[in-house]
């Protein structure tokens, strides 16, 4: 992402309530997929079970409560969702907020009220706003907007936008960074089952050329770059992410 500072005005902000939903499952209604995962016996089959120091399998379930996964939805036909494109997706794309002073919870407050604006022009944002599907900090998740419907967090009218879903890790001032990290590997691992995209096509922001943007690839999410570039802190993730992935794929 740009930097949020300078977009959220902070003053205001606090003066918002935050009026999150505690719902389950993404979508902001039941999932029948989850719920045939939840009804399942025994976990989806593995080729290749591994236990992990987590602790072994886990239903999908039960990884989307450690998750703690709320939904607070930017309203269809507004800001961000102002313009719905269907989306199915292949990629994830990691972001980081580059933003010490709001949570999750402030950005969904942002989302909603159209306080994340970004210039429209051909080639370049395609609706005058920016929006993603998932923000996490370290008490929590939250989604945006469906998984069904395209963003506007990656490379504008590129295949980051159309083909991926954003997930925001915060930053803010005293957030336990272990934690957010951890709980966005949960919902990566999540994703990847319930859309079925595999860990080659979890990548960074980095990873899509924004045309027009000098440099093309951004510096995010810059605390998993090393020198501005995917190498041992990212590898680190995605091993991380693996690790969460094969829990859900363990036999039960
Ligand atoms: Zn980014």
């Amino acid at each position: 992402m740009k930097s949020i500072c300078r977009l959220l005005p902070l003053c205001v902000l606090c003066l918002l309530s935050l009026d999150c939903q505690p719902i389950g499952p993404p979508g902001g209604k039941p999932d029948p997929w989850l719920q045939r995962q939840a009804k399942a016996p025994a976990g989806v089959p593995s080729r290749t079970p591994v236990a992990t120091k987590q602790g072994g399998s886990v239903s999908a379930a039960a990884l989307l409560r450690e998750v703690h996964l709320k939904t607070d939805m930017v309203p269809r036909g507004t800001y961000g969702r102002k313009v719905v494109r269907p989306m199915t997706p292949r990629y994830l794309t990691i972001h980081s907020t580059e933003n010490q002073s709001a949570g999750a919870e402030r950005h969904a407050l942002a989302l909603k009220r159209g306080a994340l604006r970004s210039a429209k022009r051909p080639g370049g944002n395609r609706i005058g706003y920016l929006i993603w599907h998932f923000t996490v900090d370290d008490g929590v998740a939250i989604q945006h907007m469906p998984t069904s419907e395209q963003g506007e967090h990656a490379d504008f009218d590129g295949p980051g936008n159309r083909y991926s879903i954003g997930i925001e890790m915060c930053e803010q001032r005293g957030n336990n960074w272990q934690a957010t990290l951890d709980r966005t590997a949960k919902l990566t691992a999540y994703l990847m089952l319930r859309h079925h995209i595999p860990l080659r096509n979890v990548v960074p922001h980095y990873h899509w050329p924004r045309h027009g943007k000098h440099p093309p690839n951004k510096n995010c999410p810059h605390l998993l770059l090393d020198h501005g570039r995917p190498g041992a802190k990212w590898q680190a993730f995605l091993r991380r992410v693996n690790s969460h992935y094969r829990r859900l794929t363990a036999p039960r």
